[in-house]
């Protein structure tokens, strides 16, 4: 027997073939979120409990087998599927999908590394409690692929990332033996914290197996808020004031530009968010009850002096639950609604938020000026800096692009290299993947790279673990 079929066989005789995919039925594992990637294996693995884990990377590590770990498949960087190559082995995560406590005094919940962060989320909420984290892939993607991308999402202005919200975890690592270190406790200064390097790392260091999470108190009702305004030179005039009036109360605030909108209004038509077509630009704010009393007072008092100073046109307040869901359904269908559009280059990039409105004109006039079939659409954390700045081509548009590759990369030059003059990064909350590596090369340190190699070639000397992720050559 050759060895790719030994190490096959020898996964089969750990976890049982019924667990072991191989050929065509490796599909859905194989290929990319976005339909943009497809890779090959040699089999998915897929255990149902840390020591299976722990088993199928040492037998990797025997032969020397690359290992992919793969949660729900939701990376917007193409990290999480396969190479080309074939010689690898696809670790999903999807059956250690247990949520092994939840303690409402401790606020903390610990659960296995594939639960889908949904059920978490609704496992916290069972005790009255709340697990903050929120994104569009919520309903898919899993906790293990959360923290191993250091996930961002809607409620990091309050909440912090995902490395906010981790209070430990168990790793095996890349030879098959086990880090616990899945405690509870909020302090720990006994060297190095350990977890930070898993933390981000896009499984190119380990393979996260169990968390410790922070449970916060449940929010109770929300005020949901959609502005519209045209200049978005005027956003910070509203956008301080509001953050000055409610502080911490505001859970979320997302910058969503009328082009984005008209997009997800054309592929979603039932979306049924009243609107005004032609507006600018929308800002979504989500204010919580423990907000100072009277919310809709200060609003009006914060709204009305910027509307008298015509730097807004106009306010809507969700009048109800429904109407509230419909407009974060607008938030949230933005992903799949680009999908279905066109060919979309997403930017992830953070800036100093004083520089928001800046960067959206620099870029918008550069991208404009090189790519005139283009367009604009924009959304973002606004309240941390984070915008997905995309430049969108309408497929036939797209189509006719002689060299694509060639357009992709001098799309992404010109937004990254303004997001770099303005201190910024070109990789805000989803990670690196296999589509940014040439990015690490030029705009990480040098240093940085040092230390990351070194860390790397410490924890997985033979670069088994994800390689062509994250790191460049
Ligand atoms: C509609 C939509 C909306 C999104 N919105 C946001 C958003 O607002 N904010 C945001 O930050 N991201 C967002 N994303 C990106 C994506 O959902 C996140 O990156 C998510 O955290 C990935 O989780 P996953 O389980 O799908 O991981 P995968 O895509 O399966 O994997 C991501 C990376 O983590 C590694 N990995 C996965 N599980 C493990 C594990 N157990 N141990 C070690 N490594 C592991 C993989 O190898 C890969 O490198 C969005 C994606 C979509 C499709």
């Amino acid at each position: 027997m050759d060895v790719d079929n030994q190490v096959v066989a020898e996964i089969e005789a750990r976890l049982g073939a019924k667990f072991v995919r191989t050929g065509a039925d490796t599909e859905g594992f194989i290929e990319d979120f976005w339909g943009r990637a497809w890779g090959r294996t040699l089999c998915v693995a897929q255990p149902g409990s840390t020591d299976e884990v722990a088993a199928v990377m040492a037998i990797c590590h025997r032969h020397g087998i690359a290992v992919f770990p793969q949660g729900g498949n939701t990376s917007t960087c193409l990290g999480a599927v396969p190479d080309v190559g074939g010689r690898s082995v696809v670790l999903a995560l999807g059956r250690m999908n247990r949520i092994l406590s939840v303690d409402p005094v401790d606020g903390s919940l610990v659960a296995e590394a594939g639960c889908i962060l949904a059920d978490i989320q609704q496992a916290a909420s069972d005790v009255d409690r709340l697990f903050p984290l929120s994104l569009g892939a919520e309903g898919s993607c899993q906790i293990g692929g959360n923290v191993s991308t250091n996930a961002g999402g809607t409620s990091v202005l309050r909440y912090g990332n995902t490395r906010d919200l981790v209070l430990g975890m168990e790793v095996v690592l890349p030879d098959g033996r086990i880090w616990n270190g899945l405690r509870t406790l909020r302090k720990n200064n006994t060297g190095y914290d350990l977890k930070h390097l898993f933390i981000g790392a896009e499984g190119t260091l380990g393979v996260i197996t169990k968390v410790a999470l922070k449970l916060f108190p449940s929010l109770g009702p929300m005020t949901t808020v959609l502005i519209s305004f045209d200049d978005i030179a005027d956003l910070t005039s509203f956008t301080e004031p509001l953050r000055r009036s409610f502080d911490t109360a505001i859970i979320a605030m997302e910058l969503i530009s009328g082009s984005e909108v008209r997009i997800v209004n054309t592929i979603f038509p039932d979306l049924n968010v009243p609107y005004d077509p032609e507006t600018g630009w929308f800002l979504l704010v989500d204010i919580a009850s423990d907000a100072p009393a009277g919310v809709s007072d200060l609003l009006q008092e914060v709204l009305g002096a910027a509307m008298e100073a015509e730097k807004i046109l106009d306010v809507l307040v969700a009048a109800n639950e429904a109407q509230r869901a419909s407009i974060w359904r607008l938030r949230h269908s933005v992903t799949e609604a680009h999908k279905k559009y066109g060919m979309g280059m997403s930017h992830d990039i953070a800036i100093p938020i004083v520089e928001i409105p800046r960067f959206i004109q620099t870029a918008g006039s550069k991208v404009a000026a090189a790519f005139p079939e283009a367009e604009m659409a924009l959304v973002g954390h606004v309240g941390d800096g984070n915008l997905h700045y995309n430049v969108m081509f309408e497929m036939s548009v797209w189509n006719a692009i002689p060299d694509q590759m060639k357009t992709r990369k001098a799309v992404y030059k010109v937004v990254y290299d303004i997001a770099a003059s303005m201190n910024g990064t070109f990789s805000a909350e989803h990670g690196i993947g296999a589509l940014h590596v040439a990015e690490m090369k030029t705009y990480k340190p040098p240093i940085e790279l040092e230390i990351m190699r070194g860390i790397k070639s410490l924890l997985d000397p033979d670069n088994r673990m994800n390689p062509g992720r994250v790191l460049p050559l």
